[in-house]
């Protein structure tokens, strides 16, 4: 349809005014904006047919790589299945069709979701209380932070502005203590890919505000001297706070309240299956041990005999309302419909399922770290290195088989990082077709080099030159014309 058609049939729609309501009468005309501010010509905005745009996104959603599509092995992302019955929970029109600012009386089911799900994660970890509001990982560690950051100066603990992160972490464990206005101190891993005790005592004083921690950490190992660094890290007065992006593998096995940390977040986007990718939608929930629960932040729901209310006088707020409310409702789906016994299945599975792929694949990729690792590993590239195959190089290739890239070059603690985490929910029959594209790649790669340096070759775009792209990302659909208008 023509623009100009379609927008004269918007504006004669909307003069009519849509079930009652009538646009809003502006001294400066059905526009409500000055004349001096009004555009001259039509905007030139691509034209095209209904089923034209259609077809478009048709199209590059069956050229997308996803969960449904095929293996993927993202190591630190967690990508797992989302069940069927989690998205036709979440699109229940009584739940998603709620407004936030709803009176309490009127969504006290969604507030028992949110409740349940408090006391379910609260449970799992072995903590106190946790908050639903903040909508990602990243998001979950600053709101942690700045309850570990109110708790100091509750005390006048003023001085205690350091932060220390082992040198494995995830990037967003620092970037979260710099947002917070803290100061971040980097600790060093032990050559068995664990904290270095020797390396941290020395780092601990009363300016120490926490230590961030993952475990497993980022190469898949459980870090076993958790109960030592606990003890040094109280000692000096700080809190030990666990990103628990990896929760996964420690399910119903073991928690982290019971190893002495007293802040975490939960992943779950990761850990409990709701969808996420290109940048969300995510959830970070925020658990705390006995004594910290005054700092959660606002609104935080609670239960008054049987009833739901929400308390809204707490000193932080983190975001709008009460989190990403439907991936709520789809993690909550997911823990009742495994329910206690499956959910301790969850970690052992994922743990045999990583643990499977790498012996069956250490003979060919470099192993850097030998022992049994939890749900995930890093290769550090191929064995044989003699032909210049890199592990950009063995990802790309995998496309061309059908198969996701495992996450690559993270952590940076090994120049060619390969992470690998297969998940529980993957069958032998997949894990075992993966593991024979994997060891097809390396003979490629010793074979016939070049066909491995060039791929892919199968995908609707071949190798593409990422670092450009990034640096000078073309967004414009066709170059503006001299005299076309910008809006
Ligand atoms: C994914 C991840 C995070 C960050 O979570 P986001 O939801 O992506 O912000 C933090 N730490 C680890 C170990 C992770 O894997």
């Amino acid at each position: 349809m023509n623009n100009k058609l379609y927008g004269n049939l918007i504006f004669e729609l909307s003069k009519e005014g849509r079930r009652g309501y009538s646009l809003p009468k502006s001294p400066f005309g059905h526009y409500g904006l000055p004349a001096g501010a009004r555009r001259t010509k039509d905007a030139e905005l691509p034209e095209c047919d209904e089923m034209t745009v259609v077809r478009h996104y048709t199209n590059h959603s069956a050229n997308n790589f996803g969960v449904d599509n095929g293996f993927y092995p993202l190591g630190s992302c967690t990508m797992k299945y989302n069940p069927c019955i989690n998205e036709e929970i979440a699109g229940y029109p009584s739940f998603s069709n709620l407004h936030p600012l709803q009176p309490t009386e009127s969504v006290q089911g969604a507030l028992e979701v949110e409740y349940c799900l408090q006391r379910s994660l609260a449970e799992i970890t072995g903590l106190s209380d946790f908050t639903l509001n903040p909508i990602a990982g990243a998001h979950g560690e600053l709101t942690g932070l700045m309850i570990i950051r109110n708790y100091h100066q509750s005390r006048g603990d003023h001085q205690r502005v350091k932060v220390i992160v082992p040198d494995s972490a995830h990037g967003t464990n620092p970037a979260s203590a710099a947002v917070c206005g803290l100061e971040v101190v980097e600790v060093k891993s032990t050559p068995e890919g664990l904290v270095d005790i020797e390396d941290l005592k020395p780092l601990l004083g009363d300016d120490v505000a926490a230590m961030m921690m993952t475990n497993p950490n980022t190469l898949g190992l459980f870090e076993k001297e958790i109960p030592e660094i606990a003890k040094l890290v109280h000692d000096c007065g700080g809190l030990l706070y666990y990103d628990g992006a990896n929760l996964n593998p420690l399910l119903g096995i073991c928690r982290p309240g019971d190893m002495g940390f007293d802040v975490m977040h939960v992943n779950l986007h990761k850990t409990f299956s709701t969808p996420h990718g290109g940048g969300g939608p995510g959830s970070g929930p925020v658990g705390v041990r006995k004594g910290l629960e005054q700092f959660l932040p606002s609104p935080h729901v609670i239960k008054e005999g049987d009833k739901y209310a929400v308390e809204n006088d707490h000193a932080i707020h983190v975001g709008a309302f009460y989190g990403n409310f439907l991936v709520i409702l789809r993690a909550y789906t997911y823990i009742l419909s495994l329910g206690k016994e499956n959910l301790r299945m969850v970690g052992p599975l994922a743990t045999l399922n990583a643990n499977y792929i790498k012996e069956s694949l250490k003979d060919v990729y470099e192993l850097p770290i030998e022992g049994l690792c939890k749900h995930e590993f890093v290769f550090n590239g191929l064995k044989d290195k003699t032909q210049g195959v890199t592990t950009m190089d063995v990802a790309k290739r995998l496309l061309d088989y059908g198969y996701h890239a495992p996450t690559i070059y993270f952590p940076l603690l090994f120049h060619e990082a390969m992470m690998i985490e297969p998940t529980e929910n993957e069958s032998k029959d997949t894990i075992d077709g993966f593991i024979e594209v994997m060891r097809r790649i390396a003979g490629e790669a010793r074979e016939n080099p070049e066909v491995v340096k060039s791929a892919p070759h199968n995908t609707p775009i071949t190798r593409v030159d990422d670092v450009l792209a990034a640096k000078h990302p073309i967004l414009t659909y066709r170059q503006l014309t001299q005299d076309s208008e910008t809006v």
